[in-house]
């Protein structure tokens, strides 16, 4: 999904931004609080194919879209009709959570490069908290995990984590233990292969989901 536009909105003094995304021909507008989604709506069109992709984020199609979510906010559907059912159940926040993927609730929660990560025990379907700061360390290990999430693996070359995050040194561990230590945390394994680009070798970690 790519991110076409957005527009900032007030309602009771809160900004809210509206994020406008694009997914081939479907249009998508979800609302935002403090980088977070403020709600769980979303509103989305999906328009012919014969609509020109780069004029269609200003067609009347789109402020519509734009329009409901503003509602959505300005009536507190959000809050009047699922904030308070959720808050009459008293769940904790293990009891709250199921797996988008096979609705299962048995999720174990552990902290994982300073975030929440979440892992579905029946399926091994994993999925993290958003980051509300993030650092370059962090940018690096979030592209593996979520190009394991969105695409299934993830290659990067050797020498790029062994410069940039698991550096070794002094009398710290490899970096080695490093990495498998890291992936053990993040159910992730790797293989490496060698890529050979302009006659130079280079070794490529080639990263996929552990499920046992
Ligand atoms: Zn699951």
């Amino acid at each position: 999904m790519k991110l076409m536009r957005s527009e900032t909105f007030t309602h009771k003094d809160k900004q809210y931004e509206l994020r406008l995304y694009a997914d081939g021909w479907r249009f998508t507008v979800q609302s935002f609080h403090n980088g977070e989604r403020a709600d769980g709506y979303s509103h989305s069109v999906d328009l012919p194919t014969a609509f020109d992709l780069q004029q269609a984020k200003n067609t009347d199609a789109i402020a519509v879209l734009f329009e409901s979510a503003k509602n959505e906010i300005r009536e507190e559907n959000w809050e009047r009709h699922v904030k308070g059912y959720l808050e009459s159940l008293h769940l904790t926040e293990e009891q709250s959570i199921g797996c988008q993927k096979c609705t299962n609730r048995d999720i174990d929660i552990t902290k994982v490069d300073g975030r929440k990560m979440y892992r579905c025990k029946t399926c091994g379907n994993v999925w993290y908290e958003p980051r509300k700061t993030t650092g370059a360390t962090e940018t690096f290990l979030d592209d593996i995990t979520e190009g394991v999430i969105s695409k299934g693996f993830y290659d990067i070359a050797t020498v790029i984590l062994l410069n940039m995050v698991f550096r070794e040194g002094g009398r710290s561990p490899s970096f080695h233990d490093q990495l498998d230590n890291w992936c053990n945390q993040n159910w992730l394994r790797y293989e490496t292969y060698v890529e050979v680009k302009k006659k130079k070798e280079e070794e490529i970690l080639h990263f996929t989901r552990r499920l046992k």
